[in-house]
């Protein structure tokens, strides 16, 4: 593998609900910087149907280059189809670099993409650098519970892959006079060539709205008692149209589903207002909710590690003062309605 052949620094553009995803853009922002300091190319990679719309987009958020597989079969993402892609350009056209967002769909495409080529892959990275003169990829992620960064490199490989977590890295502010170069691709895939029918598509309800575009999240810890007592957090967050967030420790007793858990081994959020309701502050759960606009934390224990961290605290038992909470927050938000 001659490394000089290798040049640009890529990034997966992932179309979420009719858009270019938040996480997307903000690799750009963070893929910008590093082809700048290696004096190469920024390319989005992007895949569907119907896509080219996306493009200019891209170029105002940073990229000199789009790169577009653009047909029916990609209409929507599958592992197999969006895989044949993402390998068929890379092998044209050999990339120093591709970062993914590390959302379900991304992490399950680069891990796919990674077997494939084969080359290696860092996960959920939150903070990334290059080496000017070698091109070294520097990703570094939490590591050994969250105590230490560890910062990973391949070396031997090419192209280096990493999945970024989202809302850590910064969009661009968009430039509508910035152009770029389009680059369309094919590739010869036919539907009989894919194992994988998509069926239909069931959207969640609101009880199980997506914490990490959510403006507040209501999270729970083992301080609820029970998947019965976690009904209060339920019951909180419907009042202030919130998402349900929660500590691994409720998602390894079943109470909730892995995708509400917030830290280290789930996802990081950054609403506008975190509550943590019975949820003692382990450095795993900080850091996914640490750069949250407010944090409001209530737990009986005055010592508890999260009063380090929040910006209002409440002591006292969950079962008293969150229902107050509710009824003080649907009385003003009542109010709020009969004086519009
Ligand atoms: P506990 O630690 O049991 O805390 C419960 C809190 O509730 C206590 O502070 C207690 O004072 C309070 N409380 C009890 N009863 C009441 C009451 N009636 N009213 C009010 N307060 C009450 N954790 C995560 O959250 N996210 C992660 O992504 C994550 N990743 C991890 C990765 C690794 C490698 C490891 C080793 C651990 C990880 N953890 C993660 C686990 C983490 O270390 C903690 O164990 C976990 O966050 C604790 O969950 P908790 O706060 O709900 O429970």
């Amino acid at each position: 593998m001659d490394f000089k052949d290798y040049r640009g620094i890529w990034v997966f553009i992932e179309i979420k609900d009719g858009k270019v995803a938040p996480v997307s853009l903000e690799l750009l922002g963070a893929g910008r910087e590093l082809a700048d300091k290696r004096k190469t190319d920024l390319a989005g990679l992007i895949i569907g149907n119907d896509v080219e719309k996306y493009v200019t987009t891209l170029y105002e958020h940073g990229a000199d280059l789009v790169y577009m597989y653009e047909d029916e079969i990609f209409n929507h993402y599958r592992t197999e189809s969006y895989m044949r892609a993402v390998f068929d350009c890379s092998e044209k056209h050999k990339p120093e670099v591709i970062l993914y967002g590390a959302t379900p769909n991304g992490k399950d495409l680069a891990s796919a993409v990674a077997t494939d080529l084969p080359t290696g892959l860092t996960a959920d990275t939150t903070i990334l650098d290059i080496e000017e003169d070698t091109g070294l990829l520097l990703a570094s992620r939490p590591a050994f519970g969250g105590n230490i960064m560890a910062t990973i490199l391949c070396k031997k490989y090419r192209p280096q892959m990493a999945t970024v977590r989202p809302k850590v890295m910064k969009a661009l502010t968009p430039d509508v006079n910035r152009v770029g170069t389009l680059i369309k691709e094919t590739i010869d895939l036919k539907e009989d060539d894919i194992r994988t029918k998509v069926l239909e598509i069931v959207r969640e309800t609101t009880r199980n709205a997506s914490i990490d575009e959510a403006d507040i999240i209501v999270a729970g810890g083992k301080g609820l008692g029970s998947k019965n007592g976690f009904q209060l957090i339920h019951q909180f967050a419907e009042v202030l149209g919130a998402a349900v967030g929660a500590s691994r420790d409720v998602v390894e007793a079943g109470w909730v589903g892995h995708h509400h858990q917030v830290g280290q081994t789930g996802l990081t959020v950054t609403p506008k207002i975190y509550f943590a309701i019975g949820i003692s502050g382990a450095i795993q759960h900080i850091v996914g909710m640490q750069n949250s606009g407010l944090i409001i934390a209530i737990n009986k224990d005055p010592d508890a590690p999260i009063f380090q961290t929040c910006h209002y605290g409440i002591v006292g038992e969950a079962a008293e003062v969150v229902p107050l909470l509710i009824k003080a927050f649907e009385e003003a938000l009542n109010r709020r309605v009969s004086h519009a």
